[in-house]
């Protein structure tokens, strides 16, 4: 899996950020899209949606996988894939028998299993841990949490009920194969997960698998950030998407960049534990553009505009909720009556406009109307790309579902434009035009 020059963290140290407890340093400077290391998984799970059309091992796309011979619900490459991953793949075979239908533990529960397993059968450092130890955890982006203990205690009731019903999943799923240690030491590994733990995406930013990469793990948050990660399998690669001066502290962004300072915020402090002081979150320069107002003759009130603004995130909200048991043409209908209202104040460049519309994209690829899928893709490119820092995947990741439904639609030339502004994806940066 490792690529042919895999460069090591050597020009890289790890530090004490200001403010910001550990973080990573370079030592040399990099240029746009530069490798600057890459770590792999310390263990990472498969989604259950991804079964047989992924490996369960190295996360490879392939047709053809061999079963598990024994649940005939893990795939695998090969014979090599299949051994390789038996240490955690034995955590629930035997257990996916037994269960049936009834075997469902999240996907956290599913990798915290494997955490733990693994520091039973690899006490020592591992690949993955150069820069920073799996043990270590806590210490980081937990360490404001502990020292506001009184805060975590209030605000975290509802978190709290998460982790111990997955506590109690832990329990009923996997204790056949393992001990685990006492309540309290699970509730802070799960909390430990919750912020350390990665989700690897495909190159159109689909769900595969979560992960654990401490080294990653190990690299503040900023709203700019200079380095994006990608995935290759179950590797992460760790590029920079702005030039890194020797001494310059490195960032990824732990967050959707879409929104406006003030809900990239929300959702830092509701999961990571801190609030943002980069130039973005300082200035919010960009969050004028986010947030822009129809010109109309009468503009709307401040009222009306705030009042959108609340409209707008109880939808974003009741949809993220609405995924899970309503149909697709229901789903549809909220997406097009929400972008309704909101068009009435909100320019289509919005980004609460730009949410619904990605919504309903999502929606039309999943019912295969391509033409629907297509029509609100390309509303979202452009002010995508005016939204999103530079070299942003998520920016590509666009450009390549365009690309695909051009070529689904038979349009090979828009297609062939549309996939050839993706193709920095493949990380030949020095070809943009
Ligand atoms: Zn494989
Ligand atoms: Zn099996
Ligand atoms: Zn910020």
């Amino acid at each position: 899996m490792r690529s042919e020059a895999a460069p090591q963290p050597g020009g890289l140290e790890r530090f004490a950020s200001p403010g910001k407890g550990r973080g990573l340093r370079a030592l040399r400077r990099y240029a746009v899209g530069e490798l600057l290391f890459d770590c792999p998984a310390y263990t990472a799970v498969l989604a259950v949606g991804e079964r047989g059309s992924h490996c369960d091992g190295c996360f490879a796309r392939k047709e053809g996988l061999s079963k598990c011979g024994r649940c005939k619900q893990a795939f695998y490459c090969d014979v090599e894939c299949q051994k390789e991953d038996w240490p955690m793949h034995k955590l629930e075979c035997s257990a996916m028998c037994a269960f049936g239908q009834n075997w469902n533990p999240s996907e956290t529960v599913r990798l915290t299993a494997r955490i733990l397993a693994k520091q039973k059968t690899h006490p020592e450092k591992t690949q993955s841990e150069e820069l920073l130890a799996v043990k270590e955890f806590e210490s980081r982006r937990l360490v404001s949490v502990r020292l506001r203990k009184m805060d975590l205690d209030k605000l975290d009731n509802e978190k709290r009920e998460l982790i111990q019903n997955d506590i109690a999943a832990l329990h009923h799923f996997y204790s056949k194969h393992m001990e685990f240690p006492d309540n309290a030491a699970l509730v802070v590994l799960f909390a430990q997960v919750n912020c350390n733990g990665f989700t690897i995406e495909d190159e159109e930013l689909s769900h595969l698998g979560s992960a654990i990469f401490p080294d990653v793990a190990l690299m503040n948050h900023s709203c700019c950030p200079n380095v994006i990660v990608t995935y290759k399998g179950t590797l992460a690669e760790v590029r920079a998407v702005r030039e890194i001066e020797p001494g310059e502290e490195v960032f990824t962004s732990y967050i959707d960049l879409l929104y406006p300072t003030e809900d990239r915020n929300e959702r830092l402090k509701d999961s990571y534990f801190f609030s943002c002081d980069c130039r973005e979150c300082t200035t919010k320069e960009k969050d004028g553009e986010k947030l822009k107002i129809r010109k109309l003759n009468e503009p709307p009130s401040a009222d009306a505009v705030r009042d959108m603004i609340r409209y707008a995130r109880n939808v974003i909200e009741g949809f993220r909720r609405a995924k899970h048991y309503k149909s697709p043409s229901e789903l549809l209908e909220i997406c097009e009556l929400s972008l309704d209202k909101m068009g009435a104040v909100f320019e289509d460049s919005n980004v609460y406009m730009l949410h619904m519309m990605y919504q309903a994209m999502g929606v039309c690829l999943y019912t295969q109307d391509w033409e629907g899928a297509l029509r609100y893709g390309q509303k979202i490119i452009r002010p995508y790309s005016q939204h999103y820092p530079a070299y942003s995947l998520n920016v590509a990741s666009m450009w390549l579902k365009l690309g695909r439904l051009h070529m689904a639609l038979e349009n090979r030339p828009a297609g062939v434009k549309a996939l050839k502004r993706e193709f920095w994806l493949s990380f030949d940066f020095s070809k943009i035009g």
